[in-house]
């Protein structure tokens, strides 16, 4: 079954960066770019896995995150960070708002669907 990523990013160069690699390695790829409609858009799509920009032009990448981690239906949902805040103590920021991973930008095509394929992996073994 083909995994579907859901990519919240409101800048058009990384969008098509980021679902240029995903698409190389066959994923089935859906956009937001803004943080409501990345919420709107996990609670009716219900995608796979989801890449998160931090900086987004309206709700803040990490309190979307936080939201959908509140909600028992989909906090299974695995969300990987992606962040140009390459800062100290950015990963922990990410990590304690709930996002189960972080990939700092720039995004290499390497450690992005290394991380992709690890959080789907794990997250497809809890449900067996
Ligand atoms: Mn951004």
């Amino acid at each position: 079954m083909v995994a579907t990523i859901l990519c919240v990013e409101d800048n058009p160069q990384n969008m098509r960066l980021v679902r240029k690699m995903l698409n190389s390695a066959g994923y089935q790829v859906i956009e937001a770019q803004d943080g409501e409609s990345g919420y709107t858009t996990i609670l009716e799509q219900r995608p796979d896995l989801v890449l998160m920009d931090v900086n987004l032009p309206d709700i803040d990448g990490l309190q979307v995150t936080s939201a959908v981690k509140a909600l028992p239906d989909y906090s299974h949902i695995p969300i990987i960070a992606l962040t140009a805040n390459a800062m100290h103590g950015d990963r922990e920021r990410c990590l304690e708002a709930g996002c189960n991973g972080y990939v700092p930008k720039p995004v290499t095509k390497n450690e992005l669907l290394s991380n992709v394929a690890y959080y789907l992996e794990q997250a497809e073994r809890r449900t067996i």
